[in-house]
């Protein structure tokens, strides 16, 4: 076996240049019922085609008048009124409303023609079946939500490449859309590598190791707005490297997780090679260093390091902001929180540093116990980091955290 040297390795900035260079936003499109709308991206402007809402209706329960008949009314001179109807919501009204005249109304139930203003039911006093005494003066439009004040026929709703967030999907069913364009989520193959790797479920052999790298990156893969691909393992040799490569083809996005340690590494060069261009191999970070990205047959690949916590951590770092921009999602906003470290944490000279740390009783602990235990990531609460050309974080240092 000929084994090239591992390729010098680029910057963590050089590498998210590279990776935001070769995004495509995607553009196919799909469209969804309404309740399987949340979290998409509308593909098109959608126009309001009815007035929201369809009629000027009651903001409140009371009683709809004419404005100028209230225009004495006070708590020492109440107007009365002639009740001519009750008006329910989903109820057109029969009558129409004059001078002296009054309906009592349901908040959402459409004013009767001739009344212009709503008196909250906390401003009268009922008189007997037929009549009310109001106490309030009220002006035109009072409580009153006219016709198409939410939303006018022809004005916009959503745009293009808006995030269908709760309250726009409500605007949408507001005008009585039923389904929306949006943007299809991008496909996305994972596949692990290594002739010791195993599905969670089977009886575990002599060397065998289950696989957890292709459940972590499902994970994060729908977490992030995109739909997981899982493949079978392949094992470590060129032809099975290079079949499972164009299994994966159909795909929008293609990651392999595994294959990173020398000699295995050139046969996903190899396969690589075979079927594309690489763009990069090697990032100064830790964990993570041994990761590759390039194009295969057009489509853009991961080359994830095996060990899972070095996996997960770059799927964080880079394949999420990836995903997001190929899916049109805004970038995605993680919570921070400031303390203080509880223990001094060593740099990596050179690499920047992705460092585990839990935080409880108000201080920062480091988590991280090595590159290959889940562990490390699973019992932390988020990250440190550590620029390549600082030495350390000192005890008692004030620290960001990344949240997960
Ligand atoms: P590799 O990058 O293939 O050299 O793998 C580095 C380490 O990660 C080795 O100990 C592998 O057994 C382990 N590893 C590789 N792939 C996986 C996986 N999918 N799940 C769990 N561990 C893995
Ligand atoms: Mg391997």
């Amino acid at each position: 076996m000929t084994m090239r040297p591992f390729v010098s390795t680029i910057s963590l900035e050089e590498a998210r240049r590279r990776l935001s260079d070769a995004i495509v936003p995607i553009e196919r499109t799909e469209g969804v019922r309404l309740a399987e709308a949340a979290g998409r991206v509308a593909s098109g402007d959608v126009s309001a085609t009815i007035d929201a809402p369809p009629f000027a209706r009651s903001a409140m329960d009371g009683y709809a008048v004419i404005a100028t008949d209230s225009a004495s009314a006070s708590r020492d001179a109440p107007v009365r009124l002639r009740v001519v109807e009750r008006i329910y919501t989903g109820q057109p009204p029969a009558k129409s409303i004059t001078s002296g005249e009054c309906a009592e109304i349901a908040t959402g139930a459409p004013i009767p023609a001739g009344a212009n203003a709503v008196v909250m039911v906390e401003d009268t006093a009922k008189l007997g079946d037929n009549e009310v005494a109001v106490f309030r003066q009220v002006v035109a439009g009072h409580n009153v939500s006219g016709r198409g004040t939410d939303i006018a026929a022809g004005s916009s709703v959503i745009r293009r490449d808006d995030l269908l967030t709760p309250s726009r999907i409500g605007a949408l069913a507001a005008i009585g859309r039923a389904t929306v364009d949006v943007y299809a989520r991008p496909v996305v193959a994972i596949l692990s590598t290594g002739n010791e790797v195993i599905e969670p479920g089977q009886p575990l052999g002599p060397g065998q190791i289950f696989d957890v790298n292709r459940f972590t990156l499902a994970a994060i893969v729908a977490a992030h707005g995109s739909v997981a691909a899982p493949h079978a393992a392949s094992e470590d040799h060129l032809a099975a490297l290079t079949a499972a490569l164009d299994e994966c083809l159909a795909a929008d996005v293609i990651v392999f997780s595994g294959g990173s340690s020398v000699g295995e590494r050139d046969l996903i060069l190899d396969a690589i090679a075979a079927r594309g261009e690489m763009i990069f191999h090697g990032i100064a970070v830790k964990p993570g260093k041994p990761t590759a990205f390039a194009r295969v047959s057009g489509k853009p690949f991961f080359g994830m390091p095996g060990n899972p916590t070095s996996c997960l951590s770059n799927a964080y770092v880079l394949l999420v902001p990836f995903l997001r921009a190929t899916a049109r999602l805004p970038p995605f906003a993680p919570h921070t929180v400031r303390a203080q470290l509880a223990r001094r944490v060593s740099g990596a000279p050179g690499r920047h540093q992705f460092y585990t740390v839990r935080v409880t009783g108000g201080m920062v602990w480091p988590a991280f116990k090595g590159s290959g235990d889940i562990t490390s990531l699973s019992q932390a609460d988020g990250y440190i980091e550590i620029p390549a050309d600082q030495d350390a974080v000192e005890e008692g240092d004030v620290v960001e955290v990344t949240l997960f």
